[in-house]
């Protein structure tokens, strides 16, 4: 990848649709390639222009005029990619965007890879890995959480986390290693408390990151949540009210619901992942019981169950149903009770307070079918997340696979070199499981890298980026 970084490189930027579109060029060429392909209305070549600036003219093959655009200038180093750029904003049509890449490529340009610009922005020092990485995800990113997460990471969270840290760990582990000149001398440079100090300073950070990934992840991919209950109690309806969509089968005959419908729905800027699933209760039928052993393994997986239960059920009956549901320590669940439209203001309150009672877990009531107090049913759920380091605004949160592994290797070493001075191993061995830590944290910022690494990167991203 990084052998043909003296290629001017050219995309179109935006996607399909709309009425102007980009390109972009970068690279040593870019400038000649503009002064051939763009005729400024003032004519005056772009190649006598400074940096940032904008003009307005004609793309031309020869003689013949294809488009009439805008093509802004930027002076290397000040460009996204570090290298002198051209964007021409054309109109978007298929049939102009092929003809002026033609030309690009005509005059010494030649198609860019898949997040290429970006890649040459991070090697040029424009920004770190993870930043270069972020620009994806800010691009991605459908609802306001992922986009708050990303867009942190991509103004510089990790290297604003470890900056300094990283500069005192490398500075200790030069004077451990400085020790190892004295052989046989019992000489100590490096101040093991100092050094324990900045190691404990390291791992709270690496451990709070950790812990964060829980979190970013579910921002990421939608907050998992499981809508339970037997067959019949409203599970769909309710599915299908929280969505304002008819996209789940809804029937009066039990154990209809025999598939997984998922659906994304933001609360309060937060993606929320429904998993509706078979009813559960005994059965004889092969394929309903298949359904209900995935519904276990969905609620097994989600991070808030909602146990739905026909609000004219006994509280016997539902306390019965929710310590049959397995849940770990971190997930939560909400009983919903449905139908509440079946039932008067005093029964459903007595019902209430008794479950409070014999559980101690939000019971919300509401009617699927006639979409009301479907709002406390909501506040529950936004509540049952906690965002304590999104609502932070200056906390990086981890949801990226790639970082989460290397702050979890990072971590081991870490662990490994605190054990090692309390057991008064000799400097060497320190530096050794220091230097790991220091790997681990290097490749997520990408002071260690491969071509590898950064292949498999980029080529996630889109061309044009
Ligand atoms: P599921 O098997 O739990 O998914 O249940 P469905 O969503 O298919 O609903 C079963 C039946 O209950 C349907 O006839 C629904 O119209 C009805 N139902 C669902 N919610 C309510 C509600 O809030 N009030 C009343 N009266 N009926 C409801």
């Amino acid at each position: 990848m990084t052998s043909e970084r003296n290629d001017t490189i050219a995309a179109v930027a935006t996607g399909t649709g709309g009425a102007v579109a980009l390109i972009r060029i970068s690279g040593e060429r870019a400038v000649p390639i503009g002064d051939v392909l763009f005729r400024n209305i003032q004519g005056k070549p772009l190649s006598t222009q400074k940096g940032y600036t904008i003009h307005y003219g004609t793309i031309r093959d020869g003689e013949t005029v294809i488009d009439e655009v805008l093509v802004s200038l930027f002076r290397a180093p000040h460009s996204y990619t570090g290298e002198d750029m051209i964007e021409i904003s054309c109109h978007a049509s298929d049939y102009i965007l092929r003809r002026v890449m033609e030309l690009a490529i005509r005059h010494g340009a030649r198609t860019a890879r898949p997040g290429e610009f970006t890649l040459r922005a991070f090697l040029a020092g424009k920004m770190d890995l993870s930043q270069a990485e972020a620009v994806a995800d800010v691009i991605a990113s459908d609802n306001r959480a992922a986009h708050d997460l990303a867009f942190r990471q991509m103004r510089g969270g990790y290297s604003d986390e470890f900056g300094q840290l990283r500069e005192k760990l490398v500075h200790l582990v030069s004077l451990l290693e400085l020790e190892l000149d004295f052989g046989e001398e019992d000489v100590e440079f490096a101040d093991r408390e100092q050094l324990l100090e900045i190691l404990t300073a390291v791992e709270r950070k690496i451990t709070r990151l950790i812990s964060s990934f829980a979190l970013g992840n579910s921002v990421k991919n939608g907050i998992p949540v499981a809508i339970a209950g037997a067959p019949n109690v409203g599970k769909s309806t309710l599915l299908n009210a929280l969505l304002k969509e008819d996209r789940a089968l809804v029937s009066d005959i039990a154990g209809t619901t025999r598939d997984v419908i998922e659906e994304t729905l933001n609360i309060d800027g937060l993606p929320f992942r429904f998993i509706d699933t078979a009813g559960i209760r005994e059965t004889d039928d092969p394929l309903e019981s298949m359904g209900i052993e995935r519904t276990y393994d969905r609620i097994g997986k989600a991070a808030v169950v909602l146990l739905v239960a026909d609000a004219r059920d006994d509280a016997e009956e539902i306390s019965a149903l929710y310590a049959g549901i397995p849940l770990r320590a971190e997930q939560r669940l909400i009983i919903v009770l449905n139908k509440c439209d079946r039932l008067d203001a005093q029964e459903l309150a007595s019902k209430q307070a008794t479950l409070r009672e014999r559980i101690s877990v939000p019971v919300e009531w509401l009617s699927a079918k006639f979409e009301t107090h479907l709002d406390g049913l909501l506040r529950s759920l936004r509540e049952s997340v906690r965002t304590d380091d999104l609502d932070n605004a200056g906390a990086t949160v981890v949801f990226n696979a790639r970082h989460h592994e290397a702050l979890l290797h990072a971590s081991e070493s870490l662990a490994r070199a605190r054990q090692g001075i309390e057991e008064g191993l000799p400097g060497d061995l320190l530096s050794q499981d220091i230097r790991e830590v220091l790997h681990h944290l290097g490749t997520i910022t990408g002071e260690i890298t491969t071509n590898d690494i950064l292949g498999s990167i980029f080529s996630r991203f889109c061309v044009g980026k």
